[in-house]
């Protein structure tokens, strides 16, 4: 079997020429959606996603503003910002580019954040909603995983579902939407005894960990669908995935494939969230 190839950039390029439209009604009737984007530090990958994200704005028709601060920043001139963030009307979400140098409280900064504006999904009240079933904003990594099943078709009732990693930006989140999509979840991660017991269970299998090539094909049960979060660099300077692609294509039903597979979707998901905090604010105005 030869895997379906998963393209993140079709289904991106698809989703964003709607919200073009979109973005350019709000524009029409004076609120163009606005995100604001606050990068501490000189880490080089937040400097790419940045650009990356600051850039998707402005072709689909949004306003972004970058906001930028040394690594030694005070925190509190970060949490000031916010604050000026939130009682802003250009601005309909806000995004703190994580992780944040060490002396950052991040809970602290991502609390800061009006959670009609965050549009990342992290504020622990939209954590709270996501679980309870009534999201407001959910995490764009995961949510661009979602439109993957729904554009291919692919069916998640009574499916086994397992997830390698537990982290609040991807596993976390993950977890909980298959489980609402009435997926059967299991969550693994670094203390999980005999993990390829788990993933050879894998109907559908969801690889964030952050680990080069990690998912071999021994580990995947032929006809999976496989979606590989993980993005990491190799010492030649290129990007890879936590899936051993060439291989585990030839057995899985259908993959991303890593570059151009979950990356261009998460950012293609912050433009549907931002949207989405601009046409609510828009509707409560009236
Ligand atoms: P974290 O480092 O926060 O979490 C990694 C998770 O993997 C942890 O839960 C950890 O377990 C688990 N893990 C690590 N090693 C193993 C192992 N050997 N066996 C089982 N579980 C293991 O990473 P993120 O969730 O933030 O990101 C995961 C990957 O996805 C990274 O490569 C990141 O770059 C990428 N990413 C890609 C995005 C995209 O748009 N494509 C967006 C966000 C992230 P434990 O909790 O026990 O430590």
């Amino acid at each position: 079997m030869t895997a379906l190839i998963l393209d993140g950039n079709a289904l991106a390029q698809k989703l964003r020429a709607d919200f073009k439209t979109r973005a350019d009604a709000l524009t029409a009737r004076g609120a163009q959606p606005g995100l604001a984007v606050i990068l501490v530090g000189e880490d080089a990958a937040s400097q790419v996603y940045v650009r990356n994200k600051v850039n998707a704005c402005a072709q689909a028709g949004l306003r972004s503003e970058k906001i930028t601060y040394p690594a030694d920043v005070e925190p509190q001139r970060v949490l000031t910002r916010i604050a000026e963030l939130n009682a802003d009307p250009t601005i309909h979400g806000i995004l703190v580019q994580l992780p944040l140098p060490r002396h950052f409280d991040s809970d602290a900064v991502l609390a800061a954040i009006s959670p009609d504006k965050d549009v990342d999904g992290f504020h622990a009240e939209n954590v709270g909603a996501l679980m309870q079933g009534h999201a407001r904003f959910i995490p764009c990594t995961p949510y661009g995983v979602m439109k993957f099943f729904g554009e291919a078709g692919i069916e998640l009732k009574g499916k086994e579902a397992v997830v390698l990693g537990r982290s609040n930006i991807v596993g976390k989140p993950m977890a909980m939407l298959l489980m609402q999509a009435n997926a059967t979840v299991t969550v693994c991660h670094s203390q999980t005894r005999d993990l390829a017991f788990h993933t050879r269970r894998a109907d559908i299998l969801i690889a964030a960990l952050g680990k080069a090539r990690f998912v071999t094909a021994d580990m995947v049960k032929p006809g999976a669908v496989v979606i590989d979060v993980g993005i990491n660099r190799l010492p030649d300077g290129k990007l890879c995935g936590d899936v051993d692609f060439p291989a585990v294509s030839q057995i899985a039903s259908a993959i991303t494939p890593v570059p151009g597979g979950v990356g261009p979707m998460t950012i293609t998901m912050l433009l549907a969230n931002t949207l989405e905090a601009a046409e609510r604010k828009v509707g409560r105005d009236g």
